[in-house]
């Protein structure tokens, strides 16, 4: 029989805000982790831009929003994690833009019924999980290439990016915490999921994977003084949409849109990009849009490590909740997907990623307690 030597109890693969929720947790029942990220920097789907000087948190290009009032799985980690919310600014009026040429109309137009922010930003969150964890939990730029069943152990084969090297690992279980679109093509599972489980994951669009962002920074919010809540919604673009994004305390100010172009288009009309989005926040809210400090964009579609081929050529949708299939453990019980989309609550969203981090910690926690 083969005698395997562990590297530790639980390998995570992917450290954004599932992998590295449930490390935390894991850690507090004592467990050895390791996560492997394939990316250089943690956090995925969340990312954050941070003032050069200071290092405050400036601004997200990943998610920005929670709903605590029907999120009941955010208070719990926010009181542990000790982050603040705060409300979405949309005191004022809302304006239409509805043609490039002509001007853009002022109309009143209510709140969104509970929706708040996340004081430093969900950044914060990512930042206060993966400082509890021991220095050399997380090995960035290691990239997961194939798992193995061993007897009592599973393999996990992955490439270290910085030093172009190839390296194993053992661990009595893995928690898979990547979008289930990249893991199904990216991982080479030796033959050990079942077709089922492979079209199940193929068939489970990533959130917003294929969504672009971009954010304006300005000293001052200058759309509130006459009366703005900074909410747009246009039908001429480059931004579907656009919000308010100021920090809390005051301390910066900014403008976050939704660009509304699809993924081919922003890739072929990439270099006028700019300066469209540049023209919309002026022909919005006057000459002083043009004078932001930095004009930040983000797309979603050309990440690696998050946006899948199956992604690009699916329509944009939101996932639906996962038969269970994706939440039993497969390779005879010893590997789980934990990603937001496997979460029975909000899938795709921050509270999908807290959810099926609590789930699937809390049984891997069960099973160790009988080991
Ligand atoms: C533009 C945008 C706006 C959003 N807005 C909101 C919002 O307002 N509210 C909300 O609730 N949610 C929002 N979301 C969704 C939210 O960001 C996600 O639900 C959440 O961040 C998912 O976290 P996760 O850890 O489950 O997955 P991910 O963040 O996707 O993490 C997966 C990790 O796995 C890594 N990885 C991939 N392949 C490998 C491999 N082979 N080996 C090792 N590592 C690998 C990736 O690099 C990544 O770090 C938004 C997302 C985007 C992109």
């Amino acid at each position: 029989m083969l005698k395997v030597e562990f590297d530790c109890d639980v390998i995570i693969v992917g450290a954004g805000l599932s992998g590295l929720a449930c490390a935390d947790l894991l850690r507090n029942a004592g467990l050895k982790i390791i996560v492997l990220e394939a990316d250089e920097r943690i956090g995925g789907r969340i990312c954050s831009i941070t003032d050069r000087g200071s290092g405050q948190y400036r601004a997200d290009l990943g998610p920005t929003w929670i709903w605590p009032k029907y999120q009941p799985a955010i208070a719990p980690w926010f009181k542990r994690l000790e982050i603040e919310t705060f409300d979405q600014y949309e005191k004022g009026d809302a304006l239409l833009d509805l043609q490039t040429k002509g001007p853009v109309q002022r109309q009143f137009t209510p709140g969104q019924d509970g929706i708040a922010r996340i004081s430093g930003g969900p950044q914060s969150l990512i930042d206060k999980l993966s400082s509890r964890l021991e220095m050399g939990t997380i090995r960035t730029a290691h990239r997961a290439t194939k798992i193995e069943h061993h007897e009592a152990a599973l393999k996990l084969f992955a490439i270290d990016k910085v030093h172009d090297k190839h390296l194993s690992l053992y661990a009595r279980r893995v928690v898979i915490s990547v979008p289930l679109r990249m893991a199904s093509q990216a991982i080479d599972w030796s033959g050990k999921l079942s077709a089922k489980v492979l079209q199940e994951m193929n068939d489970t669009p990533t959130w917003m994977a294929t969504q672009a962002k971009a954010v304006a920074l300005y000293e001052q919010p200058f759309w509130r003084k006459t009366g703005l809540s900074g909410r747009v919604a246009s039908q001429v673009g480059p931004l579907a949409e656009i919000h308010d994004h100021c920090s809390l305390d005051g301390s910066g100010a900014a403008l976050f849109g939704f660009i509304g172009w699809p993924h081919q288009m922003r890739k072929s009309r990439g270099p006028e990009l700019k300066d469209l989005i540049a023209d919309q926040l002026v022909r919005c809210f006057g000459d002083q849009a043009g004078h932001y400090s930095a004009l930040h964009i983000k797309d979603w579609a050309t990440s690696e490590t998050i946006c899948s081929q199956q992604d690009l050529i699916s329509p944009p949708a939101h996932p639906e909740v996962t038969s269970n299939r994706l939440r039993d453990p497969h390779f005879d019980g010893r590997l789980f997907f934990c990603v937001s989309e496997t979460s029975p609550q909000s899938p795709g969203l921050i509270e999908g990623a807290f959810t099926a981090a609590q789930l699937t910690a809390t049984r891997l926690i069960a099973e160790f307690q009988q080991l």
